[in-house]
């Protein structure tokens, strides 16, 4: 009897969950923003494509921290700015920042209005030696063909530079007038920490007490099959970037002759600890903004993961687990771990007195430098082990979804690319931006380019190019912006 009315309870359960779960999965429809799409007037397409291909040209290559710019290069970007773009030469202020960036301010007519920052960086990183003849057309030609600009900095970044000003002398030419001030920042050294750049810009806002409501950056962009589960393509607004930290741990043991050699040599010790930290790693877990993201998209996506997500009350557990198996989605929901380098040993018949590791992290919105540092401590757990920080930056905040400059830019998506779906996301890699976030209440990443499954190699790796029609949507997303923001 009494295991009828238990067998009985657990049918009930079962039911009730199930009806539960069917409800919230087929009551979660998007609420998206509806915009009417905006149709911008055309654009010379072969003028802009020309303007970007002779950018190209300029090898204005940042190689090394610490290396000396390229400033013959940078000059002659700056010229080739000027003379293309006369408009914003004549009506914008420019500064020249750092010896090689370049600040623009277009002055609002309602100053009580928070200026915003659009930005963008003129440095490339260089070609590996070895990989120039890999490339369809030379990395430093700027080709124009079947369609494409070929070249170093086509996606990243000089791209965002050259659209945001063809945007500004477009929309002068229309009479345009920001009532909010709108400020274009163009780093000359993102691609080695944005210090000297970037950095200074910020400073030089600051000391003129510029509150800026928010900045937008590279950073995420438009792909297509590549969410499981979505079809449409999904343009990414990052509100967050991982943070960066590389840990160098040194093992010392006594040196000596290997034909009396001890139980375990510094190598041996350094093999332990990379073990151990590769099978103790940071422990997934799905927090903002990677929530956000699977919680905006999960409407459009088909079952089971729209079953999944829209029972995460439930199912998190399983959801966290499957994303943390590999790939992107695992470096979305954890800290990740990566032996990079290590060294020791110079002879067959010598005892190393030392090992080296060098381990680097991508750390998560929630997680310090000083939390990994505690980690690996506690993992490696070893005094003769020395662990030291090599190079590090926190992750950045997170930005407010809801937040102005978002709904901005959200806006001007749906107005401009009518086929894309909008959600916040998490940028795996790093940016410019974290240097203004203590003069911009929100920083957003975000560019408006389409980017198919084999592009992202291309970026910092051979055959980086851009499709003309991109970069057409590019230019006109921003002018688009420019309306919408200064309007
Ligand atoms: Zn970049």
């Amino acid at each position: 009897m009494m295991f009828k009315k238990i067998g009985l309870f657990v049918v009930i359960v079962i039911v009730v969950l199930i009806g539960v779960m069917t409800f919230n999965t087929f009551t979660n429809t998007a609420d998206d923003p509806i915009f009417e799409v905006v149709e911008m007037p055309a654009i010379d397409t072969n003028a802009v494509a020309a303007r970007l291909s002779e950018a190209v040209r300029i090898k204005t290559i940042s190689t090394d921290v610490g290396d000396p710019p390229a400033s013959a290069e940078f000059d002659q970007l700056h010229l080739l700015i000027t003379s293309a773009f006369p408009l914003v030469h004549e009506n914008l202020k420019r500064d020249v920042v750092g010896d090689h960036s370049l600040l623009y301010s277009w002055e609002g007519s309602d100053t009580s209005l928070p200026p915003a920052l659009l930005m963008g960086h003129m440095d490339v990183v260089p070609v590996e030696p070895g990989t120039e003849g890999d490339w369809e057309e030379d990395a430093f030609s700027g080709a124009i063909k079947d369609g494409k600009i070929w070249g170093r900095g086509t996606l990243d970044d000089k791209l965002s530079v050259f659209a945001i000003l063809e945007a500004a002398e477009l929309q002068l030419a229309a009479g345009f007038k920001p009532k909010r001030t709108l400020y274009f920042a163009f780093g000359h050294d993102e691609e080695i920490g944005g210090e000297n750049g970037a950095g200074k810009i910020a400073d030089l806002l600051e000391e003129r007490g510029v509150k800026l409501a928010f900045t937008l950056d590279e950073g995420m962009v438009i792909v297509q099959g590549m969410m499981p589960g979505v079809e449409e393509p999904i343009a990414f607004i990052a509100l967050a970037e991982k943070g960066y930290l590389t840990l160098k741990l040194t093992a010392t043991t006594e040196g000596g002759h290997s034909s009396i050699p001890p139980k375990t040599t510094a190598i041996g010790k350094i093999a332990r600890a990379i073990t151990r930290l590769e099978e103790n790693r940071f422990p997934a877990a799905l927090n903002s903004p990677a929530s956000d993201m699977f919680d905006t998209l999960a409407p459009h996506m088909g079952l089971p993961l729209k079953a999944i997500i829209s029972n995460r009350w439930l199912l998190d557990p399983l959801l966290v687990s499957e994303l943390g198996k590999g790939g992107a989605t695992n470096a979305m929901v954890r800290t990740t771990t990566a032996i990079t380098i290590t060294e020791s040993g110079t002879k067959d018949n010598v005892l190393p007195s030392t090992a080296t590791a060098t381990v680097n992290f991508r750390l998560l919105p929630d997680t310090s430098i000083d939390d990994v540092v505690d980690h690996v401590t506690k993992v490696v757990d070893d005094p003769d082990i020395k662990i030291s920080v090599k190079q590090g930056n926190e992750p950045s905040r997170i930005s407010s979804k809801s937040g102005e400059g978002y709904q901005l830019i959200e806006k001007t998506i749906r107005e401009t690319l009518p086929d894309v779906l909008v959600s916040p996301g998490l940028m795996l890699a790093g940016s410019d931006s974290k240097h203004y976030e203590t003069i911009a209440e929100n920083s957003y990443r975000f560019l408006p380019m389409r980017f198919g499954p084999d592009d992202l190699s291309r970026v910092h790796g051979t055959n980086e190019r851009i499709y003309i029609d991109s970069y057409v949507e590019i230019i006109q997303f921003y002018r688009r912006l420019l309306e919408n923001t200064g309007g």
